[in-house]
């Protein structure tokens, strides 16, 4: 049962910061993961302080130099039809329509989809866990088929969200408002590794929101794909999935970025397999030896050794398709 809250409905981002102020408060977008959380005791809150009413969150435009600007409060759904977002960014548009259902993707908005909680299932169970304040992580000898294979220091969770491997592939940015005024941050530093925090998902203050994201105009010759695998063809997390952005001239891979998903406590660059392609012409022998290297320094737990196959699989064939796509012998 949901303990009684406060409900704030501010009109303006400026307000919105200063009732985050409020002991106990938390932001609420869509609700479609924040209200779960609250539901099922994970942690409280005192006041919820909507974003539903604050003016000007929503909404994607240019940003005057090829790129994108997308309000925190846009949902899902507008992200994955969007005409210019599908145009620039099919990654982005491919990882928006793999989120939960057509439902979530209606009410659920980017910002929430960037700052979610994880899906472990200790941490949303009734354990005292690392993430919770507590003082250990019980997958490490407990049911550990869905967590992660690298990155795991202290807590083992796998980063949930599809959007956030999409925008690290993009080198987008975040624009936060807080108590201390606003700054942007990489997409790529937002989520906070456990080796830091446990207890943290972002490197967000107390108070400070996401008001938009910014994605840069796409390089010249961009591929960019999202792929995802799922327990069942129905909504769930990734248990792998991978974001390609590869700068192509013709057949070479001038520059890219590997992220996977479902992977790690946050969205993990595969430096190895970006430093196997970059520079070289892909093709599948290369696509097999970047697969190859980016699951090399896996540790795999006691029951997520699956997950190894699995990914090297799934970048395999997601180069592949990159390099078919690239080959013109083929497009013809
Ligand atoms: C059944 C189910 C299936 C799901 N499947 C997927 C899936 O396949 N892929 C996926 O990525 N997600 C999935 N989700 C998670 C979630 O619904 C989505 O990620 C959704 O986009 C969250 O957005 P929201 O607006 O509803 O966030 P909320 O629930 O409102 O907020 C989520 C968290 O983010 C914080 N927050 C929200 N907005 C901001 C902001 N602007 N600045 C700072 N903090 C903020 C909130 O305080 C809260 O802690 C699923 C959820 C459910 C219940």
């Amino acid at each position: 049962m949901l303990a009684p809250f406060a409900y704030a409905r501010p009109e303006d981002i400026q307000e919105a910061v200063a009732r985050l102020a409020d002991r106990g408060a938390r932001v609420l977008a869509g609700g479609t993961d924040l209200l779960g959380c609250l539901r099922d005791d994970v942690f409280s809150a005192e006041t919820l302080v909507s974003l539903g009413t604050v003016a000007g969150l929503s909404g994607i435009r240019g940003d005057g130099e090829g790129g994108l600007v997308i309000g925190a409060m846009t949902t899902i759904s507008e992200m994955a039809e969007h005409p210019e977002v599908r145009r620039l960014y099919p990654v982005l548009a491919q990882a928006a329509g793999e989120v939960g259902s057509p439902q979530l993707r209606n009410q659920g908005t980017l910002g929430g989809n960037l700052c979610q909680k994880p899906r472990c299932w200790y941490y949303r169970g009734d354990f005292p866990c690392l993430r919770k304040g507590g003082h250990k992580c019980f997958a490490v000898n407990g049911e550990n088929q869905y967590h992660c294979l690298f990155g795991g220091a202290s807590c083992f969770i796998v980063h949930p969200s599809d959007t956030a491997p999409a925008l690290v592939a993009l080198d987008a940015e975040v624009q936060t408002l807080g108590p201390r005024g606003s700054r942007r941050i990489p997409v790529a530093g937002l989520h906070m590794p456990p080796a830091e925090d446990p207890t943290r998902e972002t490197v967000l203050e107390p108070g400070e929101l996401v008001v938009e994201i910014r994605v840069p105009a796409p390089a010249d010759g961009l591929y960019s794909a999202y792929r995802k695998v799922r327990t069942r063809r129905a909504w769930d997390f990734a248990i792998a999935g991978c974001a390609l952005a590869l700068a192509m001239d013709g057949q070479r891979v001038r520059d890219c970025r590997v992220v996977l998903a479902g992977a790690a406590p946050i969205p993990w660059r595969s430096r190895e397999a970006e430093e196997a392609i970059r520079g070289k012409v892909l093709d599948g022998g290369l696509a097999a030896q970047a697969a190859g290297a980016a699951v090399a320094a896996a540790l795999p737990m006691s029951k997520n050794g699956y997950k190894v196959p699995l990914f090297r699989g799934v970048l395999e064939e997601e180069l592949r398709r990159a390099a078919e796509s690239t080959d013109p012998a083929r497009r013809s």
